[in-house]
C-alpha cells in the first residue's frame, strides 16, 4: 500500500508520523516544516494543554467536524506523543503550549524523525501540479515527473505567508475532484482602517473593549490591541477578524471603549473632579490622566470639543461627549488585511464533503485532507496547530489502515 501525503507542513508530518509503511511526502520547498519555524514567533506553540470543552469555544469554524478527530487525540495526547518522541514542553500563560528549548525547529525536528521512524520518505523540493485518478489510485504530477499513490493525503495548509509554499494549491487538486471550496477569506489578520492612523503606529492598548458592528452584527472582545500604520492588530483584533470576516466590513464601525470597567456615571464623575482639579489646564492637558497622549486628539475631534478649552469652561453638553468618545472611540473599517498576511485561512475543503474520523473524501474514495486546506480554522493559543495535528493523524491512520 502506497501513501502519498501533498505538503510537509504541520498535518502533513502528523500524518506521516502516524501512518506507516510505504509512505512518502511531496514537499515543495528545500525543507519541510517552513511555516511551523515560524510559528509562535519561532517558539511554535503547538498546542493549547486545556480541557476539550476549554477547546472548542476557540474553533471559530468546524467546531462540530473536529469534535471526532480532537476526541481521539486531544492536546494531551499530543504532548504525550512529543514526549514520547524526546521532545520536553512546557506550559506558559493560558495554557500556551511550547518546546522546552523555546526553538520551533525542535518540533519540526521531533515530527521528521517520528515520521521517518515508521518509514515514510520525504521528496523535497517537489511540487504537485495536479492529480488524476490512476486505476484505484492516484497519479500525481509533479514538476520532477509522475507519482503513483494508492492513496493521498493533501496537507497543502491555506493561503497565508505563500513564501512558505502554502499557496493554495491544494484547493485546486480538491476541486479537480468536484470538491465544493469554502471561499477563503483571513482569520486572524490586522484590520485597515479608512482613518488615518498613522500617527498611532506602535502604540498599544491594553484593559480595553473592541466591537466590530457589520451586518447588523456586533461583536466584542475585551484585551490587547496595537496601532499599525494603516489600522489595527493585536491579540483581539485578530480574534474580531477571524469572528466577523463572513460579515460586509467595509465601511463597517470599530468602536474602543478606552476604559470597560468604569460605567457611563463613574467616567463622568471622574471627567468631572479632574476637570474640576485642573480648572486653568486645557483639556488636552487634562485627559492625560485618562488615556494615552496621542489619542486625545481623536477623541476631541470625534467629540467637537476644542483642545484649548480650560478645565473650568467645558460645559457639561462637552463633558458628556468626552465621556460618550472614551467609552466609543470609533474608527471606519476599510477591511480585513490580506489573506496573504492571515496566520491562518478560513474556508476551505468543504467539511459536508469529508468524513471527519478518517478526513476521508465522501467524493473520491482513498483521497484525504488534512490541515488547513479543510474549512477548520480557530483563535490564537496553539488552537490551529493542534487540528492540524489531530487531522493529519487520522488522515495518517485512516489511509495507512486501509
Ligand atoms: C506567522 C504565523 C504564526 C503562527 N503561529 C501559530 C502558533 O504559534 N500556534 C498555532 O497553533 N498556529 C500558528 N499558526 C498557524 C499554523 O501555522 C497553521 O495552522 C499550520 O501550519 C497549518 O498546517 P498545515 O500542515 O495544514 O499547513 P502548512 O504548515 O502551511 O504546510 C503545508 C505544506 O504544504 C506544502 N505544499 C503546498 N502546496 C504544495 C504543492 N503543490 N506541492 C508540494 N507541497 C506543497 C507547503 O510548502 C507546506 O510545507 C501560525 C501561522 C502563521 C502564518
Amino acid at each position: 500500500m502506497k501513501v502519498g501525503i501533498i505538503g510537509g507542513g504541520a498535518a502533513g508530518l502528523a500524518a506521516a508520523a502516524f501512518c506507516g509503511g510505504d509512505t512518502a511526502i511531496v514537499e515543495r520547498n528545500e525543507k519541510v516544516g517552513k511555516k511551523l519555524y515560524i510559528t509562535g514567533k519561532g517558539r511554535c506553540n503547538l498546542t493549547n494543554n486545556c480541557a476539550l470543552y476549554e477547546f472548542f469555544p476557540n474553533i471559530v469554524r468546524g467546531e462540530k467536524f473536529m469534535i471526532s478527530s480532537l476526541t481521539a487525540f486531544p492536546p494531551q495526547a499530543l504532548m504525550e506523543f512529543m514526549g514520547e518522541n524526546g521532545l520536553r514542553l512546557k506550559t506558559e500563560r493560558g495554557g500556551r503550549v511550547f518546546p522546552a528549548s523555546d526553538k520551533s525547529s525542535d518540533v519540526i525536528k521531533t515530527l521528521l524523525r517520528a515520521a521517518e521512524d515508521r518509514g515514510a520518505k520525504i521528496l523535497l523540493d517537489t511540487r504537485v501540479l495536479g492529480v488524476t485518478k490512476d486505476g484505484g489510485g492516484f497519479a500525481v504530477h509533479t514538476d520532477k515527473g509522475d507519482l503513483r499513490f494508492d492513496r493521498l493525503i493533501v496537507a497543502t495548509g491555506g493561503l497565508g505567508y505563500p513564501s512558505t509554499g502554502s499557496t493554495g494549491d491544494g484547493y485546486e487538486i480538491a476541486r479537480s475532484f468536484g470538491h465544493n471550496i469554502v471561499p477563503a477569506v483571513p482569520g486572524l489578520a490586522p484590520l485597515l482602517l479608512k482613518d488615518d492612523v498613522s500617527p498611532l503606529r506602535g502604540l498599544s492598548l491594553r484593559n480595553v473593549r473592541a466591537t466590530v458592528t457589520a451586518g447588523g452584527k456586533s461583536v466584542s472582545e475585551f484585551g490587547e490591541m496595537l496601532f499599525t500604520d494603516d489600522g489595527v492588530s493585536g491579540p483581539i483584533i485578530l480574534t474580531l477578524v477571524s469572528r466577523t470576516n463572513r460579515l460586509p466590513l467595509a465601511g463597517a464601525k470599530l468602536s474602543v471603549d478606552l476604559k470597560p470597567a468604569l460605567s457611563p456615571d463613574t467616567l463622568d464623575d471622574r471627567l468631572t473632579s479632574d476637570l474640576g482639579e485642573m480648572r486653568n489646564k486645557d483639556i488636552a492637558n487634562i485627559l492625560t490622566m485618562l488615556m494615552p497622549k496621542a489619542l486625545i486628539p481623536y477623541v476631541l475631534e470625534r467629540s467637537g470639543v476644542p483642545p484649548h478649552v480650560k478645565g473650568n469652561s467645558v460645559t457639561r453638553a462637552q463633558r458628556y461627549a468626552v465621556g460618550f468618545c472614551v467609552k466609543n472611540l470609533t474608527f471606519t473599517i476599510e477591511r480585513a488585511d490580506d489573506v496573504k498576511k492571515a496566520i491562518i485561512t478560513s474556508g476551505g475543503v468543504d467539511l459536508k464533503e469529508v468524513d471527519p474520523r478518517t478526513m476521508e473524501s465522501k467524493l473520491v474514495p482513498g483521497l484525504y485532507f488534512a490541515g488547513e486546506v479543510l474549512d477548520v480554522d480557530a483563535l490564537t493559543g496553539g488552537y490551529n496547530l493542534q487540528c492540524a495535528f489531530a487531522t493529519g493523524r487520522s488522515a495518517g491512520i485512516a489511509a495507512g489502515s486501509k
